[in-house]
């Protein structure tokens, strides 16, 4: 793949993301992709995704996991319900990740990525089982010969660094999108970028609007077309160069109620990326 790649954010079946026909559609060279359901979790199905990526051009970049019972209605439904850190379902959403490496392996990728979920407080029992369940799952990952790469936004770049820290495992990093950090309030996402800029492995490039501050990190900001928001993308790109970072820029427009917007924004993020790419890789 060229550096800078320019991606888009799909699913497999009716998970999150575009139809892959739009990434075909928009002459898009790579995708992440929403694992599917559990029941076309098979063989069969990761042999026909990956022949329609094949006869497209388009190179799976990584394999993201959702789950049952997620729901990001608000920020504080996100804090119960999202990824591994709710303790109902941990052990089985861990054992539901495996199967999504495995199903990922099939899809020849080298990676798994998620939401793990609001990462309590450092030091508290939550935090520590927490660090062993990730441990396992990252272990089970290894072996397939993959990493795993923790979205941001619902921790502070701080609180990020410093779960991964004592993680302690040589595989774990980032998929930094710089519109979670405004959404959930939790930070500057340049400053972040900054921060934990040599453990991204992958980047969304999405926008987003501060909320108000009154009712900002409760309150979500509101996402919008790439270029829209309060990101600014031609410094987020600057920085990513000054990082040294060269993988793929994966679009995500998560308006799914819209299709066709999302598939003319996804088209004018595409075309900015471009421009972007062409004037300061040059
Ligand atoms: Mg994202």
């Amino acid at each position: 793949m060229q550096p800078w790649s320019i991606g888009v954010f799909a699913s497999v079946d009716a998970g999150l993301g575009v139809h892959l026909d739009v990434a075909k559609e928009l002459g898009i060279p790579s995708v992440q992709v929403h694992a599917p359901h559990q029941e076309t979790r098979t063989k069969a199905a990761a042999d026909a995704f990956l022949k329609r990526c094949q006869d497209a051009g388009i190179t799976i970049t990584c394999v993201f996991g959702g789950f049952e019972g997620e729901s990001y209605a608000d920020i504080a439904t996100t804090a119960r319900t999202v990824g591994l850190v709710p303790e109902a379902t941990r052990a089985a959403r861990i054992q539901e990740m495996k199967e999504i490496s495995d199903f990922a392996k099939l899809l020849g990728c080298p990676a798994v990525g998620l939401h793990i979920g609001f990462v309590p407080e450092r030091g508290s029992a939550s935090y520590q089982s927490l660090l062993t369940g990730t441990r396992d799952l990252l272990d089970h990952v290894a072996k397939n010969g993959q990493n795993v790469h923790l979205e941001t936004g619902q921790e502070t770049a701080d609180h990020l660094l410093e779960f991964i820290g004592d993680v302690g495992r040589s595989n774990l990093f980032i998929n930094f999108d710089p519109a979670n950090m405004i959404l959930y309030g939790t930070g500057n996402p340049i400053e972040a970028l900054q921060k934990v800029g040599h453990l991204v492995r992958s980047v969304h490039c999405k926008d987003a609007k501060w909320a108000p501050l009154d009712v900002r990190g409760t309150a979500w900001g509101s996402e919008v077309a790439l270029g829209e928001g309060d990101v600014g993308m031609e410094t987020y790109l600057r920085t990513l160069l000054d990082l040294g970072y060269r993988g793929p820029l994966t679009i995500e427009r998560e308006i799914a109620h819209d299709r066709d917007r999302q598939k003319r924004d996804i088209g004018t993020a595409a075309a900015l990326l471009q421009r972007l790419r062409a004037e300061i890789l040059k």
